[in-house]
């Protein structure tokens, strides 16, 4: 099995001053862990965050990419941009970024093959909305949902490539998913990466994210599917990101 990724997703929180504090609090703080931890940061916090980060330990990871090379895209951040100012890892797709800013799958997949072509690792979300989920069709529409959000991605080795799970109706609610319902959709994430990257789907990391806190992570991560979390609210707080850890 892949080593547990903890990816923290800080969202639109944190200037520049307040995430170099935290990052250099977490420097000092982070015990040793089996876990793999990642801050993804605001672009403009990412040098600071980086340079308080090194030597703890800990990666770092953007919150979008563009899909573009470079040039005329004002207000956009390039891959080769992210990867320069240390950036491991990118989130694409999530569920703000698809619902707000209009992104499609096949937006999302060009985010991804960008990512990639920079030796960054795209972390992929893909998640049903409360509709879907009522009407019993969070399965099917998941998995449609992730094979056009990956199509041509083509990455080159497990660790190259991560999935992350988020119900919609899990994210910012405190209404977790329950650990089965979790381990359905990471397992049929895992059968559908099986028939995209048989080589190497059973090492890819499949995250589970929705109102992960200190309490229910060790339940959610223990799922033979799930290989980590995607936290929000909960990884705001150096305190309660130590928690996780530990409970890893
Ligand atoms: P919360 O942990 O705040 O529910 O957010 C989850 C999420 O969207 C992580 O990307």
């Amino acid at each position: 099995t892949p080593r547990t990724l903890l990816a923290l997703n800080w969202k639109m929180n944190k200037t520049p001053t307040e995430a170099g504090e935290w990052a250099k609090a977490l420097q000092e703080e982070l015990p040793q862990t089996d876990a793999e931890l990642v801050v993804c940061a605001p672009a403009v916090t990412l040098s600071l965050v980086a340079a308080h980060l090194y030597g703890s330990g800990a990666g770092l990871g953007a919150q979008d990419v563009s899909a573009h090379e470079s040039g005329a895209y004002t207000g956009e951040t390039s891959a080769a941009m992210l990867k320069d100012v240390g950036a491991a890892y990118v989130i694409v797709g999530h569920s703000e970024r698809r619902t707000y800013h209009g992104e499609t799958d096949a937006v999302v997949a060009a985010k991804a093959r960008k990512a990639l072509e920079h030796g960054l690792t795209p972390i992929v979300c893909v998640g049903e909305g409360l509709d879907v989920r009522e009407a019993g069709e969070h399965v099917p529409y998941t998995l449609a949902q992730l094979r056009s959000s990956l199509e041509g991605v083509q990455p080159g080795s497990a660790e190259q490539l991560v999935i992350a799970y988020e119900p919609v109706w899990a994210i910012g609610t405190g209404r977790t998913a329950t650990s089965a319902d979790a381990e359905e959709l990471a397992a049929a994430i895992r059968g559908a990466l099986r028939e995209v990257y048989p080589d190497f789907a059973d090492g890819v990391r499949v995250l589970y994210g929705g109102s992960v806190k200190p309490d229910n992570i060790a339940d959610i991560c223990a799922q033979p599917n799930v290989n980590g979390a995607l936290v929000g609210g909960a990884a705001l707080d150096l305190r309660s990101v130590l928690s996780m850890v530990e409970a890893l």
